[in-house]
Parts: structure tokens; sequence; C-alpha cells
């Protein structure tokens, strides 16, 4: 066992030395080594103090942590086969330790004697905030009931995540099961050459004529937004609506009403009134309350513009194709044309401007004089691909701040989409300071020997979003790594990445990077000035769409007793009404497929998107009001944001940099649906 590099002590994980065979192993001997560490913790036979009792926890099983964060960053980065089927062997090894270590009932007699203990002791407040964290997390999973709740609780909580299982399985059946066959290739008009190309290969594989269309979302998007054939977006929507709503087996109506009726329980076993009370408790909105009257308020002031927009939207229909009466089908499609006539942006005149080395230094830059850090990249460090580009960051006294690891091109074994993650968090252990390593992954074009890697300006917010949570988890600056960096709550982690696309938009920034990787020519100003036009096109009834998605969230986890609910399509309507303006279409429902709240983790959190996005707009219309390089701004947003993490409550913290709370108008200005 000697030979295993995870279980030698390293600083940087030891990429090139790591085999798969060395993981299991590698959990094994430290997951023994966490309980040891937590035994030694409850055996102690001294009076509970903080510093013997959460410290300790809080210290505990660090080696465990680090190879979780290897083992799992891998897995989503550089993954094959075999660390796969190790995952599904490794995970519920983690799980039973971590139910474990919550229901031990002695560690939590320790615990509570030390929380109950607090208002006599002289904590500092990032100790509060660590003993409130801990002594929470355990008794939201139920420690402080008696021993029949406490099994109930479990049975809830196991037929809970088979019910979540169920309802996704359902959902991924009624996908795949479904399939559009076209005989004809003249009823395809409009529909993008490679959609059709896969369209077509896809039916020679099932050994049909013509050409399949699936409800992907890389189908059934393009479909929706170019198809010129009215039937056949018709039957594709009817398709995708229905999802768990029709009539056979993955029906999901039955999972729904199940799922939102354990919650209500299990929210009430713990003392709260309802599932959106016992979320929000853990959230910077705090209270169905707030959430409420946030969407309300969004939604009064975007309406008008809604309006507004599809009356735009049903005359262009009738005016190109005598469309009399427009239907959710049709939306996307005239929305497409619409915005192609209007601002006639294509993607492939922008990308020339965002050569992927040049933004990545436009990106340094930025921060650079905003945070006065600097970036230097460094070829010496163990990587798991040669892909992977390294950076070592240093503040402005020039000290040691994080080291950045940068994975930029797709490649198998890469899952899709862009994330940040860490090997390391910063923290501080022993009067000696740990300095974070920091990932950024995405999915960019590579070049090729001829042309470099120019990326969509969507690919450049993307890249900038990333990064912006990069800032996060690099300045950090606290004691205590579980509330160090981006280990926020979540209606609050998307502030620092949000943030930083603003720039993206901003010339001053942008004539640091954007430039034509052939001409050098400056990206021109009336390109930058439709990017931002075309941002806002139809935003009205882009966001009381999602308003709509936050309410019927709330509609259903915020009831505190289900003898109300008639239906799940009634449910549905209801939570609806006023706010989708074309007709509805009775064989369709979206609860039935919502997957965010009924199988991922947001229920009760699908409002965190717009919250986020006006917290990030206020915060940058701060930076707009001062100069979006403004020193003393920037200073503020870093030593109360970046650096604070989750030792204070988020809206403490935004107060203290910010001089007031977040006001929503400062998003509806941005989007271009109130005057400034
Ligand atoms: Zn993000």
């Amino acid at each position: 066992m000697d030979q295993n590099p995870l279980l030698q002590t390293f600083d940087y994980p030891p990429f090139s030395k790591i085999e798969n065979s060395h993981f299991k192993p590698a959990f094994e001997e430290s997951l023994k080594e966490a309980r040891t560490e937590i035994n030694t913790i409850v055996d102690n036979t001294e009076t509970p103090t903080f510093s013997n009792t959460i410290e300790a926890l809080e210290f505990s099983g660090q080696k465990l942590g680090r190879i979780s964060s290897i083992f799992f960053n891998l897995n989503s980065a550089e993954t094959n086969t075999e660390l796969q089927k190790l995952a599904q062997e490794i995970s519920p090894l983690l799980s039973e330790f971590s139910n474990d270590l919550l229901l031990n009932a002695d560690l939590f007699k320790k615990i509570k004697s030390v929380f109950k203990d607090k208002s006599s002791q002289n904590y500092t407040q990032e100790q509060s905030m660590l003993l409130e964290k801990i002594y929470k997390n355990f008794t939201r999973n139920g420690a402080n009931l008696n021993t029949d709740d406490q099994k109930r609780l479990r049975e809830i909580d196991m037929e809970l995540s088979r019910t979540s299982l169920s309802f996704g399985e359902n959902v991924l059946a009624e996908t795949n099961n479904f399939e559009l066959l076209v005989k004809d290739k003249s009823e395809l008009n409009g529909i993008p050459d490679d959609i059709k190309e896969s369209a077509k290969a896809l039916a020679e594989e099932k050994q049909k004529e013509g050409y399949i269309f699936t409800l992907d979302f890389p189908t059934f998007i393009p479909v929706m937004k170019f198809a010129e054939n009215r039937e056949l977006r018709k039957k594709l929507l009817l398709g995708f609506g229905s999802k768990g709503f029709k009539d056979n087996e993955y029906n999901n109506e039955e999972n729904v009403l199940k799922i939102v009726k354990l919650r209500l329980e299990r929210a009430n076993l713990l003392g709260y009134k309802s599932h959106a009370d016992f979320v929000l408790q853990e959230r910077m909105a705090k209270t169905v309350d707030t959430v409420q009257t946030f969407l309300d308020n969004i939604l009064d002031k975007a309406m008008p513009s809604a309006e507004k927009e599809l009356e735009e939207l049903k005359a262009f229909a009738l005016e190109i194709d005598g469309i009399k009466d427009l239907r959710k089908w049709d939306k996307a499609y005239y929305t497409e044309k619409l915005k192609q006539k209007k601002f006639d942006l294509d993607e492939e005149i922008l990308k020339p401007y965002f050569k992927l080395d040049r933004v990545i230094e436009g990106m340094f830059k930025v921060a650079s004089k905003l945070y006065h850090l600097t970036f230097k990249q460094v070829n010496d460090l163990d990587t798991y691909h040669e892909d992977v580009i390294t950076y070592k960051v240093y503040n402005e006294e020039n000290k040691y701040l994080a080291t950045l690891y940068a994975d930029f091109h797709p490649r198998a074994g890469k899952r899709d989409g862009a994330w940040m993650t860490t090997y390391k968090d910063q923290y501080k252990f022993n009067k000696k300071e740990e300095r974070p390593q920091v990932s950024i992954v995405c999915n960019f074009t590579k070049p090729t020997k001829t042309k470099p890697s120019l990326l969509t300006f969507n690919e450049v917010t993307t890249l900038f979003h990333e990064f912006g949570h990069a800032l996060h988890a690099m300045n950090a600056n606290t004691t205590y790594p579980s509330l160090s960096g981006a280990s926020v709550y979540w209606d609050f982690v998307e502030l620092p990445s949000q943030l930083m696309e603003n720039w993206c938009y901003e010339s001053e920034a942008l004539k640091l990077f954007a430039r034509h990787y052939q001409t050098n020519e400056i990206l021109p100003k009336k390109y930058i000035e439709k990017i931002k036009e075309s941002s806002n096109f139809m935003e009205g009834l882009q966001t009381t769409r999602q308003v709509s998605f936050g309410k019927l969230d709330l509609s259903w986890h915020a009831l505190d007793s289900i003898n109300s609910i008639e239906s799940v399509k009634n449910t549905e309507n209801s939570a609806f009404k006023n706010i989708e303006l074309l007709p509805d279409i009775e064989s369709t429902c979206m609860s039935t497929a919502f997957g965010h709240i009924f199988q991922g983790g947001y229920s009760s959190g699908y409002y965190s998107y717009k919250w986020a996005e006006v917290l990030d707009a206020d915060a940058f219309e701060y930076f707009k009001e001062e100069g979006i390089f403004n020193d003393e701004v920037a200073k503020k947003f870093k030593e109360n944001i970046l650096q604070l993490g989750g030792t204070i409550e988020p809206m403490a913290l935004y107060k203290q940099f910010r001089g007031k709370k977040p006001n929503p108008d400062a998003l509806l200005k941005r989007a271009g649906l109130i005057k400034s």
C-alpha cells in the first residue's frame, strides 16, 4: 500500500502517478482514517468545546476530502468506463459514511452542548457561522427528533429518492421512445443541414426511410427555431410537452403528487410549515413571502413588455405567413425570424474577434485591473491531460494567491458544459495558511493546424462566468474550508460569476481583447451595440416565462396542505394563470417533466435564477456608476464578497459591499424592461 500515490502526502494532485486501481484502496483507507478521527472526537472525555468538537469535526477527513475531489473532478473531466464503474462502487460508501456521521447520537450530543452554550462564549463571526452550519446540518437531518420520528424521516428519504428516480426514468423513457419520422425532404425546409444530416443518420441506423427527429435538446431546439413546416413544429412540441403526461406506464402525475406529499410531511416532521420554508431557511431569500413578493414585483414590471412583444410577434407572423392564431409551437420560430430581421447578427461574423488565447489574456487583464492579480503560466505542475494549462496567481503584493488549472477543449471522457471546481479550498489550519487550487473546465472548439480556437460570443461569456466562480475561490480568505470561497448559499453563489459576464458587453473591456485574429482590427462598435440590443430581445416574454416557472415551483412546494390539489394540470394552470399569454394545450403539462424541481435539487429554488440576476445587475450598476474598473468598488467587492465566502449572511455581505439592499429595478433596467 506504500506505493499508492493518493495515500502519500502531497500538495498538488500527483495526476501522472495515479492509476484507476489506486482509488478504491485510497477511499477505503481514508474513510477508515476519517471514522477514527470522528471516534476520537466522540470518545474524548473532556467537556465538549468549540475546539475539541466543532473545529475538530471541521478539520476531520481531510485526506478523504482531497481524494474525493481528485476522483470526482476526473470523473467529470477525464472519465472512462472503469472510473464510472468505480464511482458506482464508491458513492454508496460515501453516503454510508455521511449517514453514519449525521445519525451519530453521541456526536450530536456534544455538538448540541456546544451550540447551547453559544451565548456565553465570545466566538468570532466565523466561528458562530461554522457552529450554526454544523448544528443545522444535523438537525435538518433529524438529529433532534425522537427515535420514531427519525425512523419515519429515513423512510421518507428512501421513498423520496425512489420516487424521484422513477420520475426521472419516466421522463427519460418518454424522451427515448419518441420519434418523429419524416419521409419527404421538402418538409424540412429551414432546418439547419447538420440537424437534417443527423436525423437522416438516425433513420438509417433504425433502418427506416427518411429522417427521424427526437426530443433531445440539440434536435428539438433548432427544429422549433428554424423549421418552416408548422405541422412538424406542432408535432414535436406536443411530443415534448406531453412527457410524463400521457395515459401510459410512464405517466408522472402520481409521482409528482407523491413527491410533493412526502416533502411536506418531511418538512412538518422537522417543524416547518412547508417544504419551501424548510429549503429557504438556508438561502439568502430566507422566506416564502420574500420570494413571492420578489417574483410578483418582477412580473408586474415585465408584463407590459411581454404583452407588447407578443403583439409584435403576432403581427410579424401574420405579415410574413398569414398566421392568424399564433400558438406555442410558433413562438420560437417567429422570435428567431424577427431577431434575424432586426439584428442580422451572425455568430460567424463575431467569432474571428474572439480568439481563445486573446480572450484568456483579456480576462486576466480585467482581473488585474479590478483586483490587481497577476497570472503566470507554469509548466512544471502535474496535470491529468496535456490540454490542461496551469497558472500561478499572485495578488497586489506579489504574494502567491492560488493555482489555476484551465482545461478548455472537448474530448471523449469530458462531460458537456462548463464548470469551476477545486482540488483544494483555501483555509487556515494550525496557524498555517493553505492557498486554493482551482480549476475551470470548458468545451470550446479545439484549434487546428490552420485555424486557432475561435469562440462564439456565448462562449466568451461562459468563460468569464466560470472565471468569476474561480475568482471567488481564489480570493478566499477565511479560516474554515467549509465556509471558504464559493461555499455559500446557492441563491448567492452565482453573483461573482454572473457579475463577470457584464464586462463582456462593455467596449472599454472588449477593446482589451476583442481583435480580429487576422487583421488585428478591434471589434467594431456597431457589433457591440448589436450584441447588447439583441441580448435584450423579447426579454419581457423571457422574463415572465422564467417567473412563471418559479411560481409553479412554489405552488407545489409552499403548500402547507395538499388537500387543495385537484389535479397536477389544475395546479399548474392556476400557477400560470395571467402569465402565460398563449392558449393552453390540454395534452401537455410541464410539471410531469420538470426535472429541476422533481428530480434535481432545485425544489423551492427555481426563483434563484432571477434572484442571482438581480444581484449581479445591481452590483454591476454600482461599477457603472463609478466606472467599470473603479478601484474602490472593486476593492469593496473583493473584501466583502470574494474574500469572505460564507462566513457572514449573504444579505449582510451584500449590504457591506453595496451600501444598500439589491434593487430589482437594476435588472429590469439592464433588460430594457423599465426606463433608466
Ligand atoms: Zn455558475
